[in-house]
């Protein structure tokens, strides 16, 4: 049965939380605390570890009823290894990897809200809501997600299936990926996808199909995913953000992120959808 977590703001009580395990996501400067030894997962623990010295704590819910924290720390305590977050993510299945995607966000907000956006005075934790509230002028800030679009563009070309890959230029060498970009005030997602689309990379496009979400804390993304039909044009690459774009015959991909991203999803599913074979994983996309 899969496991189901349950969100929460209201922290049970200190006392009571300190005696029972619970999954605790842990972070030094923005990267992830694992156990010291590789050899052991990352499991319940009593927080009472963590406690004494943690300057920023936040319950997030329970995962079959074991409460379940984000916890940021000055520095790892002995037995404990820092961990880059994409890393550590791609280590974890569901649901510690989406947890630990909620953990980061969580902490984030929290460290980049201690003072209000509107007047400056140092901003309060509001009860039972993820919020963090200004006492001089009442400004309240939330954690924040910013919605992102991908696109696959796919064609029938003399008989053939062919998508549409570009490379961004901080991508390893030789990966390719589905088109994306950050929606802007006021857009549809629609909106942005014939957008994005035609300034990446000059084409245009119809039957505009919905196929997931995820969440991605680099650093507060939701990325929002679509198959798009291309209808015209040729491609031209947008100077400065796209470094290469081709069609590729499902046959004839070049390597392009593992599942663990929503465009690797995205490609495979499509490209084995229109009769491809499995595309070849890169084991990361960006450089580090
Ligand atoms: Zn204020």
């Amino acid at each position: 049965m899969p496991a189901t977590f349950v969100p929460g703001v209201a922290a049970p009580e200190p006392a009571e939380a300190a005696g029972s395990a619970a999954w605790c996501f842990v972070f030094v400067e923005g990267q992830l605390l694992l156990p010291a030894d590789e050899g052991l997962p990352l499991a319940p623990l009593a927080p009472g570890l963590f406690v004494a010295s943690t300057h920023a704590r936040h319950f997030l819910g329970r995962l079959d009823g074991t409460d379940c924290w984000a916890l940021a720390l000055p520095e790892a305590p002995p037995g404990w290894r820092r961990a880059p977050l994409r890393a550590a993510m791609m280590g974890f299945g569901e649901p510690l990897m989406g947890l630990a995607s909620r953990a980061a966000q969580v902490l984030e907000w929290d460290r980049a809200h201690r003072f209000c956006g509107a007047c400056g005075t140092p901003t309060e934790l509001m009860a039972g809501e993820r919020a963090r509230r200004c006492p001089a002028c009442n400004h309240s800030a939330y954690p924040r997600l910013s919605p992102a679009m991908m696109a696959l563009v796919w064609r029938r070309h003399g008989g053939h299936g062919q998508v549409l890959l570009a490379r961004s230029p901080h991508y390893v060498p030789g990966v390719y990926s589905a088109l994306a970009g950050f929606v802007e005030p006021g857009e549809s997602l629609e909106e942005c996808i014939h957008r994005e689309v035609a300034e990446e990379v000059g084409v245009t496009v119809t039957s505009v199909r919905y196929y997931g979400s995820q969440s991605w804390p680099f650093p507060h993304s939701l990325m929002v995913a679509y198959t798009a039909e291309w209808t015209g044009g040729e491609i031209v690459k947008q100077e400065g953000e796209i470094e290469d774009a081709q069609w590729f015959a499902l046959d004839a991909l070049p390597k392009v992120p593992p599942r663990f991203s929503i465009a690797g999803h995205l490609i495979r599913d499509t490209v084995m959808a229109m009769g491809g074979p499995e595309p070849q994983s890169t084991a990361s996309v960006v450089r580090a």
